[in-house]
C-alpha cells in the first residue's frame, strides 16, 4: 500500500511542484485541504526558517498520520545583517505586498554598490515521519539584489534577484531555468533523497532509481 504524505501548505503552485519531483515514489500526496484542515493555521514566530517549518510540519502532524512536510523561504540579505529573512513574506507589513516589500528592500539598499548587494534565498524543508522524527532538509541559492526590478515572471522578489552565474533576475529567468537552480528547488533534491530513504522498505529497485 502507498504510504500517505501531507503537505502543509495550500499554494497551489508549491503543491504542483512538490508533485512533480516526487512523481513516481510509491506515496499518495495530499494537502492540508485534502484532509479537511484547511483552516489550520500556524504562527510563523520562529527566529529561524527551521523553527518555522518544523512547528507548521508538527501542526498538521499532530492531527494525522502518515509522513508531514513544510517549507519556509526567506531573502537574507548581507548588508543588512540578513533583513529580510524570517519576516520576507511581511517585510513592509503585515498585509505587505510583493511590490511593497521590495520598494522597501530598494530603499534599504540606497547608495549600495552591486558589490555589496549579495544575498542568498534560503528554503528549509521539515519532514515529520509518521512516528513523529523530524528531520529537515535545506537549498540555497546565491545572487545580488538589483537596483531596479527586472523582468515580468516569478514572484516576491525574484523581479529584484540576480541570480550569481547568470547575470538575470529570477523574473527575467522564468520558471524553467528558475525550477532547475532555485534555492527550492535544491531544498526538494533533498527532500526526495530523504523522502526515498524513509520509504526504502516500499521501494522497488524501478521506483527509486527514478
Ligand atoms: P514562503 O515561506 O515560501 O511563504 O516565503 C516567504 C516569502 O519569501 C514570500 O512571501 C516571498 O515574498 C518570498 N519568497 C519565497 N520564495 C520566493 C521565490 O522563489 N522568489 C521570490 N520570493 C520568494
Amino acid at each position: 500500500m502507498n504510504r500517505k504524505l501531507v503537505l502543509s501548505t495550500g499554494n497551489i503552485h508549491k503543491i504542483a511542484e512538490i508533485k512533480d519531483i516526487l512523481e513516481g515514489l510509491p506515496i499518495e500526496i495530499y494537502s492540508k485541504e485534502d484532509i479537511g484542515l484547511k483552516d489550520l493555521e500556524v504562527d510563523e514566530d520562529g527566529e529561524t526558517l527551521e523553527e518555522n517549518a518544523i512547528k507548521k510540519a508538527l501542526a498538521i502532524a499532530e492531527k494525522t498520520d502518515g509522513i508531514v512536510i513544510a517549507d519556509d523561504t526567506g531573502l537574507f540579505v548581507d548588508k543588512l545583517d540578513g533583513r529580510p529573512g524570517v519576516y520576507s513574506s511581511r517585510y513592509s507589513g503585515e498585509d505587505a505586498t510583493y511590490e511593497d516589500n521590495n520598494n522597501k528592500l530598494l530603499k534599504e539598499l540606497k547608495g549600495v554598490p552591486i558589490e555589496e548587494r549579495t544575498a542568498d534565498f534560503k528554503t528549509v524543508i521539515a519532514i515529520v515521519s509518521e512516528d513523529k522524527t523530524v528531520t529537515t532538509v535545506y537549498g540555497e541559492c546565491k545572487g545580488k539584489i538589483g537596483f531596479e526590478p527586472k523582468g515580468e515572471k516569478g514572484f516576491g522578489y525574484d523581479p529584484l534577484f540576480i541570480v550569481d552565474g547568470y547575470g538575470k533576475t529570477f523574473a527575467e529567468l522564468g520558471e524553467e531555468i528558475k525550477n532547475k537552480i532555485s534555492h527550492r528547488a535544491r531544498a526538494m533534491e533533498e527532500l526526495k533523497k530523504q523522502i526515498k530513504k524513509l520509504l526504502e522498505d516500499d521501494c522497488s529497485e524501478d521506483i527509486c532509481s527514478k
